[in-house]
């Protein structure tokens, strides 16, 4: 069986990935349409080594198209997104439109495979932020052996998460910091080059960014609604790929060594520990990778049971494509 797929935003940072993604696991496309808004219409993108034409979102019909890849922002996913699903597409959608609605499915495939059995209600399935997937993944195999109480993150984030303006802004505020130019922010609050930012994502009234507050209730839809969530998230001067710093209170004892024994055993997870040659992995180092890496790791003898590690994963990849095509995967496997 093959399928006719549609990718929404394929001009864009994620769907280039997917475009690649789909063609390197040899997803099972009869035809695959590159749709994006109509300034990039008559552009081309390339999949595998065939290039497709871009179409414009606007004009396009939904009608015989099985698959839907979307990433075009939230606010065009919530007007096309149900269009798609009418016309009998199942869309997978990047964006954080649909993701808290109780009838969406947040889906991490090895974290909560399961809930992808009420997909066919809205046939729209919402992939999580960038910064969730990769910490559910690290933790799921540490809550089921010893439930996680609470967790404290705070992220590093790269620019990539913020599109592929937020990239070209890191490089010419690169050039413009060496030339002595004045570097002036447009996507980014302030300074991004040389610099660290506190705020992701707009404020909320409780002083968190939406970004943090993300963090936090999408934990608790795809894990556990029981966990307590601190999140701190902060953009970094780099490319691609995010890091976490990650603190865990545990219901029971797991000491690091059970802890690592969990995660070299877990498919998708690489652990990187002081006794490898490597000793520790930085975002530098896993652009273009699909595992979630995981190294420092250590107790928190501040509590009871608690445990810190440092996360990595490329977020264009396992924060956004390759988790999406995986959902795609997991419902041809299940369900089609
Ligand atoms: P991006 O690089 O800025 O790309 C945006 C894409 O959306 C482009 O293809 C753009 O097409 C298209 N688009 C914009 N307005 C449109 C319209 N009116 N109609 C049709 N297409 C339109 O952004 P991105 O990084 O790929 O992120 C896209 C979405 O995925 C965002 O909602 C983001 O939050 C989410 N996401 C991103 C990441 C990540 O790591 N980057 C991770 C998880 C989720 P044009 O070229 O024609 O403007």
């Amino acid at each position: 069986m093959t399928y006719k797929v549609a990718v929404v935003g394929a001009t864009g940072n994620v769907g280039r990935e997917m475009l690649e993604i789909l063609h390197e696991r040899e997803f099972p496309v009869s035809e695959v349409v590159a749709l994006a808004s109509h300034r990039s219409a008559g552009q081309e993108v390339s999949f595998g080594d065939q290039t497709l034409k871009v179409q414009d979102l606007a004009k396009y019909d939904f009608k015989g198209t099985d698959f839907v890849f979307s990433s075009p922002g939230a606010k065009i996913s919530a007007k096309f997104a149900p269009i798609a699903a009418k016309a009998g597409a199942i869309v997978i959608d990047n964006t954080s439109h649909f993701r808290m609605e109780s009838d969406v499915p947040l889906v991490v495939p090895e974290v909560n495979a399961e809930d992808l059995k009420g997909y066919s209600k809205r046939n729209i399935i919402a992939n999580p932020n960038c910064s969730t997937i990769q910490m559910v993944v690290a933790l799921k195999p540490l809550h089921e052996a010893a439930n996680i109480k609470r967790i404290v993150v705070s992220t590093y984030q790269s620019v990539s998460g913020a599109g592929k303006s937020a990239m070209d802004e890191l490089f010419n505020q690169s050039r413009h910091f060496f030339m002595h130019d004045v570097v002036n922010p447009e996507e980014f609050p302030k300074q991004i080059v040389f610099n660290v930012i506190p705020q992701i994502d707009k404020f909320m009234d409780d002083g968190a960014t939406k970004e943090e507050w993300k963090m936090v209730v999408e934990t608790k839809k795809i894990l556990d609604p029981d966990i307590e969530v601190c999140a701190n998230c902060v953009r970094m001067p780099v490319f691609i790929g995010h890091a976490e710093m990650v603190n865990v209170e545990l219901e029971k004892e797991l000491s690091p060594v059970q802890a690592k024994k969990l995660w070299q055993e877990t498919e998708g997870i690489t652990l990187i520990d002081l006794e490898s040659e490597m000793e520790y992995i930085t975002p530098a180092e896993i652009a273009g990778e699909d595992d979630v890496f995981i190294s420092r790791v250590r107790q928190d003898a501040s509590v009871k049971h608690g445990l810190n590690f440092w996360c990595v994963a490329d977020n264009m990849r396992k924060g956004a494509a390759l988790n999406s095509i995986q959902i795609a995967e997991a419902l041809i496997r299940d369900y089609l």
